[in-house]
């Protein structure tokens, strides 16, 4: 089974003095969990047990109970009176920052042998363990209760004692199913602050069906639906289609909006431009223009948010199980004002982001993403896989000119969008890289080397057997074939464990 997980974000409504207490609370936390990372570090050997054992030794080194009434390094040398549950979810935050930190720590002490080893300088830090604490206090069940869709019941730790507070839920709801039950599994929820405004967020894991491989749902099911999507930075910010595995082109979609972000960036840019003209030198370490910075960034992650969610939302309606994408390739440098090379750059940044985005939005919906070699993807015609000609609308329809709208086929009298013709190219790519994959000839020591997935015999074995097949694009396939068909092996098993996911306020 697959699992997905999604943090649901809620505003709390409280009393204003309850703010000082959250803050309080939190230090506490902090201070328990900092004194629990000592005595791991005391302690080292606790980190080879599990979660569970590592909890029970670190209770009976710290916690004073009648069987074990002198323990070696008391907590309440610290504080007094921490509820059960407070003290185990600060033991588990630094259980958990422990092994990060000792994980670091080793690895840092192989590469330095191995440089020592051959005698080369080694000059790089060793990892250092949290300097400062600031974690959220993660609420175990009995720091909370009595919890319904607009209130919840808080144990929280004043600065000078224990106390219950009720406080008003508002935003998001918790995803609930059709029979109005709790859609997912949920986890303990945590106390949050955001500038000077708590949230209480809710990890809700849902678990579902492993979707099939890309291979196995391309070569057992002809009517696999892929969705393929072109990103792009003006204009149209994604080209979407809908194909079947055989080929069928069955829906298109343009989502617009590059243009006005495209506007609304350029003006703060520009304002950010005009006001360090006016200061003149800029401090060092000292972000300038931070509002400015800020707005620009959200901006950016809401739209790109909205974009990733409607790439999802069409593939979903259109029962399409696979999404790609092409590679992102580099950004090439252009000239021109600060302003432009800027926008251009987030703009950029903005697609690696949908491609995120919309890899974990398609996770919860069961669909697998993947990408392809973007080589010439907007310049090989979709139908027959000659070079189209680029122009716009009202021009002579030859040559190509970049960033021009329209395409046409010279060999085939294929005419229409020339991003919606990348995004099919983009779609067949990830057909033919499968279906070559299969093509393999079935000597064992081959398909082992293969499985091995050895890039460079995909490849050879690509080029040895002579198809009857488009020239050009079989050699771009074949270019980097190897390196994406690794990439994907590779994204296809970290899928598996998305990180909780980033969202934004506004979501
Ligand atoms: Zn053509």
């Amino acid at each position: 089974m697959a699992k997905a997980t999604t943090t649901i974000r809620q505003v709390l409504t409280y009393q204003p003095q309850h703010a000082a207490w959250f803050v309080a609370n939190q230090a506490l936390f902090n201070r328990v969990a900092a004194f629990y990372f000592e005595v791991i570090a005391a302690h080292e050997k606790l980190l080879d047990l599990s979660a569970q054992e590592a909890l029970t030794a670190l209770e009976k080194l710290t916690h004073a109970t009648r069987k074990n009434p002198t323990p070696i390094m008391p907590l309440s040398a610290i504080a007094e009176a921490i509820p059960v549950m407070f003290r185990r979810a600060a033991i588990h935050a630094a259980l958990g920052s422990a092994r990060s930190f000792y994980t670091h720590l080793s690895k840092w002490h192989t590469r330095k042998e191995k440089a020592q080893t051959r005698g080369k300088p080694f000059k790089e830090r060793p990892p250092v363990p949290p300097r400062s604490w600031n974690k959220s206090a993660t609420l175990y069940s009995g720091q909370w209760k009595q919890r319904t869709a607009s209130s919840i019941l808080l144990k929280v730790w004043t600065g000078t004692c224990w106390s219950w507070i009720k406080v008003r839920i508002t935003g998001r709801e918790l995803p609930l199913n059709q029979a109005r039950e709790l859609d997912g599994e949920m986890g303990s929820p945590s106390l949050v602050r955001r500038g000077n405004q708590w949230y209480l967020h809710t990890p809700i894991e849902k678990t579902f069906k492993t979707p099939e491989k890309i291979v196995t749902q391309v070569t057992t099911n002809q009517s696999t639906r892929i969705c393929a999507i072109d990103l792009n930075l003006d204009h149209h910010l994604a080209v979407c289609t809908i194909q079947t595995v055989e080929g069928t082109i069955l829906a298109t979609h343009f989502i617009s909006g590059g243009r006005a972000i495209h506007g609304f960036r350029k003006q703060l840019l520009g304002q950010i431009a005009r006001n360090r003209r006016k200061t003149g030198i800029l401090a060092e370490d000292e972000q300038d223009n931070v509002d400015l910075w800020n707005k620009i960034r959200q901006v950016d992650e809401h739209i790109a948010h909205l974009v990733s969610a409607r790439i999802v939302q069409f593939a979903v309606q259109h029962e399409a199980s696979i999404l790609v994408f092409e590679h992102l390739g580099n950004l090439k440098p252009t000239a021109g004002k600060y302003s432009h090379r800027g926008n251009r750059k987030r703009a950029f940044w903005m697609k690696g982001r949908i491609f995120t985005f919309a890899k974990y939005k398609a996770w919860k919906a069961g669909i697998i993403t993947s990408r392809v070699n973007p080589r010439q993807t907007s310049r090989e015609c979709a139908r027959c896989h000659h070079l189209i000609a680029r122009y716009h609308a009202g021009e002579q329809a030859s040559g190509y000119t970049p960033g021009a709208p329209l395409a046409l086929c010279p060999a085939c009298g294929m005419q229409g969008n020339v991003d919606r013709n990348a995004s099919l190219v983009i779609g067949q790519r990830l057909m033919m890289r499968v279906l070559n994959s299969q093509e393999k000839p079935s000597t064992p020591l081959l398909a082992e080397r293969e499985e091995k997935s050895s890039g460079v015999a995909i490849c050879q074995e690509a080029k040895s057997e002579e198809e009857p097949s488009f020239p050009q694009a079989r050699h771009a396939e074949c270019n980097e074939h190897g390196t994406a068909q690794r990439r994907d092996a590779r994204m296809d098993v970290s899928l598996l464990d998305i990180p909780h996911p980033l969202r934004l306020f506004t979501e």
